[in-house]
């Protein structure tokens, strides 16, 4: 007896040590499985689309490669230089809109309209041809051109009738080019939802939202600068989008000026006070649509707004160089070691 002791024992401990080994090589096994992380990239919507999705291997690529055709759709539909969308028979035909999804987005457009007091605007549509935005070679208009312009600008000269969008003038044009973004990348975040995926990250040249959180972490986004290749800070987020507006997306210089693709509808120039925006809000469309909305309004209209918007938050930045934070974000930011 007294002899077996001691391998019993050592059995004892063996057959411990091989539990603990094939429980972790489980765990991670198992870990494995359920935190992989995908990744595809796609070009739309003029910009490179990144989708980042965690889970099991057979369920992220089906759910990225739904979520990517559906953002792609939602592309091809609103987009006003397509010639077989209905935004460009409606602006080229005066055929009026009747597709539910498209007015859907423009109801939520005309609600910006009115309480930004007009600043975002979707009847810019003749502005941006006239600044040749819609190109690759943009040019400063004569002042004559612009006034000219400004005619077949405003949101009020839209109207539903019979269920369909209408315009009560002819040469009034639509470009939703300041939404459809947010738009689509909330459609992408639903599809990856109703495939089975819980923790995403969609990019969208840097507009983004977080579709839960990174595995067990934060997902964490970075603040651009708009006169810099570095990052202002970061934030961590989860379930939330973060949008960008920038007068160094799509700009010309001339005779030392900047002008840039985010015009002003009251003075058909490009807004003046601001260089950058970042929007936090869990609507991407929301977020899109009213940091498009900040730009044009600028600092101190800008901030007032937002602060009586519920759950959105922004970071706005002046062409001084001045950043300017709405009163719920200035301790979220990361990085900003003069900030935190
Ligand atoms: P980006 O699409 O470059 O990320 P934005 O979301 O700010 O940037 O949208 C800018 C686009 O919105 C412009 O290219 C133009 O199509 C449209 N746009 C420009 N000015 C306005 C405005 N005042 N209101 C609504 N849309 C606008
Ligand atoms: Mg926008």
């Amino acid at each position: 007896m007294k002899a077996t002791l001691p391998r019993t024992k050592a059995k004892i401990a063996l057959i411990l040590i091989a539990v603990v080994i094939i429980v972790s090589l489980g765990i991670r096994i198992y870990n494995s499985y359920r935190f992989h992380l995908e990744k595809q990239t796609r070009f739309m919507m003029d910009t490179y689309v990144t989708l980042y999705a965690v889970g099991p291997e057979k369920i992220t690529s089906r759910a990225i490669d739904l979520a990517l055709d559906r953002m792609q759709e939602v592309d091809e539909k609103f987009n006003a230089l397509n010639p077989e969308s209905p935004i460009y028979a409606f602006n080229h035909r005066n055929v009026p809109i009747a597709d539910e999804e498209i007015l859907n987005v423009i109801r939520y457009a005309l609600k910006v309209s009115a309480t930004s007091g007009g600043a975002f605007d979707i009847t810019i549509a003749p502005l941006v041809k006239l600044w040749g935005f819609y190109g690759d070679s943009p040019r400063l208009p004569r002042a004559k051109e612009i006034e000219d312009t400004l005619s077949k600008i405003g949101y009020k000269y839209l109207l539903f009738r019979d269920g369909k969008l209408d315009k009560t003038k002819a040469d009034i044009a639509i470009d939703l080019g300041g939404i459809a973004k947010g738009y689509g990348v909330l459609q992408a975040s639903k599809v990856l939802l109703e495939e089975g995926v819980a923790s995403a990250l969609i990019d969208a040249g840097g507009d983004v939202y977080a579709l839960g959180k990174k595995g067990r972490k934060f997902w964490k986004v970075g603040i651009r600068n708009p006169r810099g290749e570095e990052l202002l800070g970061y934030v961590e987020v989860e379930d939330l989008a973060v949008m960008g507006s920038g007068d160094y997306e799509r700009f010309f210089i001339k005779d030392s000026r900047r002008f840039h693709h985010i015009l002003d509808p009251r003075t058909g120039y490009p807004a003046q006070d601001l260089s950058g925006v970042t929007l936090i809000h869990p609507d991407p469309m929301v977020a899109d649509a009213w940091c498009t909305a900040l730009f044009v309004l600028g600092p101190g209209k800008g901030l007032e707004i937002i602060d009586k918007i519920s759950d959105m938050e922004a970071i706005l930045i002046t062409t001084e160089g001045e950043k300017l934070y709405s009163s719920g974000l200035k301790h979220a930011v990361k990085g900003l070691g003069e900030f935190n």
